[in-house]
């Protein structure tokens, strides 16, 4: 259940109160190991899963401490 538009990710996790961050696809540079080391980022892996459309459709933030994803 997502129950976010894709224009109003909230900064707080509405589950346990964490810091929301953006989540990046693809092949992670050192730069962004550190960045996800230091909580600014989120590692989402090199898949990233698009429609038919060809529309991002894996989610664009996540909550650094529960890893609810939105
Ligand atoms: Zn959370």
């Amino acid at each position: 259940m997502n129950i976010f538009k894709k224009n109003s990710v909230p900064k707080i996790c509405p589950k346990c109160g964490g810091k929301v961050v953006k989540i990046i696809y693809g092949e992670p540079t050192e730069e962004l190991f550190e960045a996800s080391d230091r909580g600014k980022v989120i590692l989402g892996g090199c898949c990233i899963a698009v429609d038919e459309n060809g529309n991002q459709i894996s989610p664009e933030y996540g909550c650094i401490d529960c890893e609810e994803r939105f």
